[in-house]
């Protein structure tokens, strides 16, 4: 017997019933971030591979092993997207969203891709649930979208939520503080795990999440880049906290949050849960304010975050999901089950009738007899039966279990539609 393939290592199939919280899910964020003004955005599944290397960060873990880069038949060089911030940056630049009314509000869905080490809550295609507000620097935009995750997250009922929150300030400052950083490090080098030292000159700032414990005691003494923002900046990220404060949402202020991302500048964020193990990030985000200038566009500010849907439905508390609802099930009688006849043509075209007059309708597709079919409809939770025979058709009430003729199909559908507004 031949081998049957399975789903890649590190991806999974969403089946019914995991669809279904996936769909409470993004209702819910649909509405809050709707009702916010963000508007949805879909943009391709692949992109340039450009469009990451030159945003995400040649240094960055995501562009060094985790890209899922492939040549298409013409030579071009295709990621399938780690993230959806740059892509969307690429977009606004290319339809020219600068002529609109800014900041211009976007809310996203769907699949990224990175070759991760697969694990609990770590996978390699995972959905990101995002939202970016581009053309304005002002930091009620900061303010708004945290708060907005937040909400969301509550809504959902994430447990357990912890908000950290920093400024990373302006490139010019975070070169002068990376200078100071690399110093530090140089000169305790001896004490520092060996991964940490080959990362000096590339990206220092990730000595902050070192769990190695001489790193740690190097890093407990490190100069922190909060202490060493330029007043511009300092300004900037007082007015992010004070209006966090004015909406009462609780945060912490964490000096070493180091996001695995490049392009960010100013306010960077993290939402974990404790309801989740070792990897605990729900959600994230920051202001990118140099990112539509690294893809050869002009000056656009921009902030916002992404969370993935699988950390979300880990840490949030089991809902129950409402089944769908079936207000009429068309059973057929009469003719060999499954073998058409006239009985069997005139149940469908019922169905298609209660269907068009917007009646939830399910039709006997498995050729079972009668008794079956009724016992199928009560599974389903039916609120009427439709006996068609070839003699005529009999309404059969499932809360009363009463029975009776009924002259055409017009009028099934009626006394249907009746029954649902009684
Ligand atoms: P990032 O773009 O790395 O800041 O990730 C934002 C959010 O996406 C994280 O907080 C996670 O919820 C989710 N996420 C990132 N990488 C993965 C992954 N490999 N598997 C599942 N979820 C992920």
């Amino acid at each position: 017997m031949s081998e049957r393939p399975q789903a890649p290592r590190g991806t999974f199939d969403v089946l019914p019933d995991q669809a279904a919280l996936r769909l409470a899910v993004e209702r819910c964020a649909r509405g809050a971030l709707e009702a916010a003004g963000y508007q949805r955005i879909e943009t391709p599944v692949f992109e340039d591979t450009d469009v990451f290397r030159r945003t995400v960060g040649e240094s960055t873990d995501i562009v060094q092993k985790e890209m899922y880069t492939f040549e298409d038949a013409g030579g071009r060089s295709l990621t399938l997207r780690p993230e959806v911030t740059a892509p969307i940056v690429r977009a606004y630049i290319e339809h020219g969203m600068h002529k609109l009314p800014q900041p211009v509000k976007l809310w996203y869905l769907g699949p990224c891709f990175r070759y991760e080490r697969a694990q609990a809550g770590r996978y390699r295609q995972f959905w990101q649930l995002g939202a970016e507000a581009l053309g304005s620097d002002d930091p009620a935009v900061d303010a708004e979208s945290i708060l907005l995750l937040a909400t969301i997250l509550d809504e959902l009922g994430v447990r357990g939520t912890r908000l950290r929150i920093a400024s990373l300030g302006a490139p010019a400052s975070r070169a002068r503080y990376r200078e100071l950083l690399q110093g530090h490090l140089r000169a305790h080098e001896d004490r520092l795990a060996a991964e940490v030292r080959a990362r000096i000159d590339l990206n220092p700032l990730r000595a902050f999440d070192s769990d190695h414990p001489g790193t740690r005691e190097v890093m407990a003494s490190a100069p922190l880049l909060l202490d060493h923002l330029d007043a511009a900046d300092a300004e900037h990220f007082a007015q992010v906290r004070e209006l966090l404060d004015a909406a009462e949402l609780p945060y912490e202020i964490d000096p070493t949050l180091v996001r695995g991302l490049d392009y960010y500048t100013r306010t960077v964020f993290e939402l974990t849960s404790d309801a989740l193990g070792a990897q605990s990030g729900v959600g994230g985000g920051g202001r990118y304010d140099g990112l539509a200038e690294q893809l050869g566009g002009a000056h656009v500010p921009g902030m916002g975050w992404a969370a993935g849907i699988e950390r979300i439905l880990l840490a949030a508390e089991e809902r129950p999901v409402p089944a769908p609802i079936c207000d009429l099930y068309v059973a057929v009688t009469g003719n060999v089950p499954g073998a058409g006849g006239p009985a069997a043509v005139a149940a469908f075209a019922l169905a298609a009738e209660a269907r068009r007059a917007g009646v939830p309708t399910q039709i006997e597709l498995a050729g079972r007899s009668l008794k079956g079919q009724l016992k199928q409809a009560a599974r389903l939770g039916a609120r009427y039966v439709a006996i068609v025979a070839d003699e005529g058709i009999e309404l059969k009430d499932m809360q009363s279990a009463q029975q009776e003729s009924v002259d055409s199909a017009g009028a099934v559908v009626a006394h249907v539609l009746r029954g649902r507004h009684a």
